[in-house]
């Protein structure tokens, strides 16, 4: 289907958000790249640096760099609260009339960035990086990522795209759309699909991360995972209801082979197969373990209502409103 988009023009001004957490060694290469970059550019510009509690020299480096420029913005938060959160500050402190997010690391090119600004002139709300290639990544992650994105798809939203992650621009109507969903566990990708914008992706080579090494170890991807899972749907909530159901059938097949065999015992006097009281105590435990598996499924629907409502994200969100009645009004 055809979104309705409405040609514009170049942000007046553009908010580069980069969060970082321990990035000392990259910081020198990040600023001659970026520095090179915006000089191309030639937008006006603000780089919103998102200090996560980094423990080395990294906000030393930030301060001294934003003291020596007035585009430079720091915000360092008290301690390190994860890159989702990091993403989110600079999303509440940005100011421009479009947003781009990026790693410190120079894995996402700033260059593409160019590319992304004609698709918001095209009227694009939300323009994604969209990885052709990763180099410079083991093979593990690489798998795992690959994984992940496939699952995430089915598990999250229908128009989560693959291979993508944070690196993309987004315009402001989008971003003070995403400000409003203030949930804890934030899986921003999840989140934007869900508010469903008018998407569409640049492609890029992804680069090995220039120094230093990654920050997002095993441990933190599978925390994304489970609160990606967790916070956008509620199948694994439903899979005790479906296992309960799956057990209770099986313990009424095995109800309906012991009556068979019984019949044909009694009847053509055929030998029992089995130990007396098997098919009892089978069928039972199968229907007591399936009723008590359905009940907690039944509580988990419950349960997976009130985290929705707990959420509390707006019923809906409004791309525009055309027509002077429906704008002055805005319903709260
Ligand atoms: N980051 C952050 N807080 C964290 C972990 C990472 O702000 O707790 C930042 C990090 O400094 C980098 C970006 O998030 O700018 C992506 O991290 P990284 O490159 O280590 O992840 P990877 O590319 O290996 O998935
Ligand atoms: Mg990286």
């Amino acid at each position: 289907m055809e979104k309705y988009l409405e040609k514009r023009s170049n942000p007046k001004l553009l908010s580069i958000i980069i969060p970082c957490y321990n990035e000392e060694k990259v910081l020198p290469f990040l600023k001659d790249r970026l520095m090179q970059f915006l000089r191309r550019l030639g937008l006006k510009v603000e780089i919103i640096f998102v200090n996560d509690g980094s423990r080395d020299n990294t906000i030393f480096q930030l301060v001294e760099w934003a003291n020596s420029d007035p585009s430079i913005q720091v915000l360092s938060l008290s301690r390190n609260f994860g890159h989702q959160i990091a993403v989110t500050a600079g999303m509440d402190y940005a100011s421009g009339d479009a947003i781009v997010i990026m790693d410190a690391d120079l894995q996402d090119p700033p260059e593409i960035i160019i590319e992304m600004l004609a698709k918001y002139r095209e009227g694009y709300d939300v323009v994604y990086g969209q990885r052709l290639t990763r180099t410079g990544e083991t093979l593990f992650k690489k798998w795992t990522a690959w994984i992940f994105y496939r699952i995430m798809k089915i598990l999250v939203h229908k128009d989560l795209p693959l291979d993508t992650g944070d690196f993309r621009l987004i315009s402001r109507r989008c971003v003070n759309a995403l400000n409003g969903l203030r949930e804890n566990h934030r899986f921003l990708r999840g989140m934007n699909a869900w508010i469903g914008f008018p998407q569409t992706p640049v492609f890029y080579n992804r680069d090995p991360r220039i120094a230093g090494e990654t920050k997002y170890p095993l441990k933190k991807m599978l925390s994304l995972a489970v609160n990606a899972a967790v916070s956008f749907s509620p199948i694994p909530l439903r899979f005790s209801l479906a296992l309960g159901f799956f057990i209770a059938f099986i313990g009424f097949l095995v109800g309906i082979y012991a009556l068979f065999r019984a019949f044909q015992h009694f009847i053509l006097q055929t030998p029992i197969v089995y130990n007396p009281g098997w098919a009892t105590i089978v069928t039972l435990i199968c229907l007591i373990g399936g009723s008590i598996l359905i009940s907690i499924g039944i509580l988990g629907e419950y349960v997976a209502r009130i985290f929705e409502e707990t959420k509390g994200r707006p019923l809906y969100i409004v791309e525009f409103a055309k027509g002077k009645n429906v704008q002055r009004k805005k319903v709260q």
